[in-house]
Order: C-alpha cells, then sequence, then structure tokens
C-alpha cells in the first residue's frame, strides 16, 4: 500500500537545492492585466488542505495516513484547478500543463509569470497594500513566479510549477530552513520571531493572507521570500464584476517580452 504513495518524508526532506536557473516564460505568453480602482475584491483566507504543515503529520499512524491523504486531496485539487504536472495526479484530471494557463502581469511594476486564475488575487494584494497605505511598508527589488521544473525534493510538488507561487527578494528575504547558502545568510543567526529573520514586513505578509496567500515563512522551512496562493480561485472578486483589461496587442506583448525579469535564486 505504502508504495501507491509519494514518498512524503516530512518537512526536513523536503528541501529546495539552493542554486538553479530560471526558466524564462515564453515569449509568446500574454498578459492578463487588471484595472485595480475597477477590481472588487473580496477576502479570504488560505485552504487549510492546501498548506503543506497539513501533509506533514507526527504521532499516531493514523494521524500519518490521513496527512498522506490530505496531500493527494491537495495534488488532485491542483491538478484539476491549474494543471497537469508530470509526476502528480494524472493526466485525465487536467488536458493541459499549468504552463498552458500561464498569463504575464505585473506586481508594484514587476513583471511576473503566474496562473491566471491566480492572478486576480495577487492584483487584490497589490490593491488592499495600497490603498491602505501599506505599500509603503516594503519596497520590492525583484520577483519570481512561474517555473517549469520541481524544485522539491522528497515527493513534494512545489507551487511555483503551477504558477501559484511568489518569491520576494530572495535577498533579504532567505530561506533558514532550506539547505545550502540559503542557511547561510546573516539574518538566521537572529532568535525570536520570524520577522527578526526577514525583510518582509508583517503589514504585508497579513495582506497576502487576508487574500487567499500563505507565506511559508510560518512553515519550518521559513521560506521567508514565498507566498503562494491557497485561496478558492471563484471567491477572489465580486461575481459581477468585469474589471479585466483588454489584451495588449500580438506587437506590443512580443516587445516587452524580450527583457524579461528573471528570479535570483
Ligand atoms: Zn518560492
Amino acid at each position: 500500500m505504502g508504495l501507491a504513495t509519494p514518498a512524503l518524508a516530512g518537512p526536513k526532506a523536503a528541501r529546495r537545492s539552493p542554486k538553479f536557473n530560471h526558466v524564462s516564460p515564453a515569449r509568446e505568453t500574454r498578459e492578463l492585466e487588471f484595472d485595480l480602482d475597477k477590481l472588487s475584491c473580496l477576502t479570504q483566507r488560505p485552504q487549510e488542505f492546501l498548506i503543506r504543515s497539513s501533509w506533514f503529520k507526527r504521532g499516531s499512524a493514523d494521524e500519518i495516513v490521513k496527512g498522506r491523504a490530505t496531500f493527494q486531496r491537495a495534488v488532485t485539487y491542483r491538478t484539476e484547478q491549474y494543471g497537469y504536472f508530470r509526476g502528480f495526479g494524472k493526466p485525465a484530471m487536467n488536458a493541459h500543463a499549468p504552463g498552458h494557463y500561464a498569463r504575464k502581469t505585473t506586481f508594484f511594476g514587476h513583471s511576473i509569470v503566474l496562473h491566471e486564475k491566480a492572478i486576480p488575487a495577487l492584483k487584490c494584494v497589490e490593491k488592499a497594500l495600497r490603498e491602505s497605505g501599506k505599500a509603503k511598508d516594503y519596497k520590492i527589488g525583484g520577483i519570481g513566479g512561474l517555473r517549469f521544473h520541481n524544485t522539491y525534493h522528497g515527493g513534494e510538488v512545489s507551487n511555483h510549477v503551477y504558477g501559484l507561487a511568489i518569491d520576494i527578494d530572495s535577498d533579504r528575504n532567505t530561506c533558514c530552513g532550506c539547505v545550502g547558502n540559503w542557511s547561510k545568510h546573516p539574518l538566521c543567526r537572529r532568535k525570536g520571531s520570524v520577522f527578526n529573520r526577514t525583510a518582509l514586513p508583517p503589514t504585508w505578509v497579513d495582506t497576502f493572507e487576508n487574500h487567499g496567500f500563505y507565506w511559508l515563512g510560518h512553515d519550518p522551512m521559513e521560506d521567508t521570500m514565498h507566498f503562494e496562493f491557497l485561496g478558492d480561485p471563484d471567491k477572489v472578486l465580486a461575481k459581477d464584476a468585469k474589471t479585466e483589461k483588454p489584451e495588449k496587442s500580438e506587437k506590443s506583448a512580443k516587445t516587452d517580452d524580450g527583457a524579461e525579469a528573471t528570479t535570483e535564486e
């Protein structure tokens, strides 16, 4: 029985390799932009069963089995909602890979490629930060989104491959529980609250979490650069809102693509 499920070895095994090349988005990735003023955003918290700490239960065998089942439920959900990534779920669950749904957008002026269903949520975060005056609490240097390869080990799959995750300034917001150079960052020597070990302010984390994003700074891994959209994509915007901007012409979109930003990782 155990052989039928991926070997989930627990949080400690799920470490990312410290260095890898970011795959630049395909040239033909279309844009998806919204007019922030016209966005009608709802708030929601991340869905519990999608949070990775729900999958690694300590204690009784029952708890461990339950955790694995939750992981499988999360894989099925992500495959059906966001695309089939090889090795996780089944091709029959979704005719397309996540890259099929990838769109280019901006977050505080920085270009990013994400799943089209996650983009409205990110735009709502930007709108909320701007309107509350909390935007000034942090200035972004660089961001990364969709990846085409899995950077997790130990049978897990990164939400970056589904286009659901965003990394913000990996040089200032490190991952003290990760392998390699990440954990050697000077900030990792600081004790106490995780906010002592990251540049990101609580105001930003709270705002992300109010729009369905989970912050991996709360995870034992302390991947503080990383937010992932674990909300319900159907509950991001008020139903009657039609706020999407028309796509730019093919020509101008391609011009922008040439100088695509890459993540620091
Ligand atoms: Zn990340």
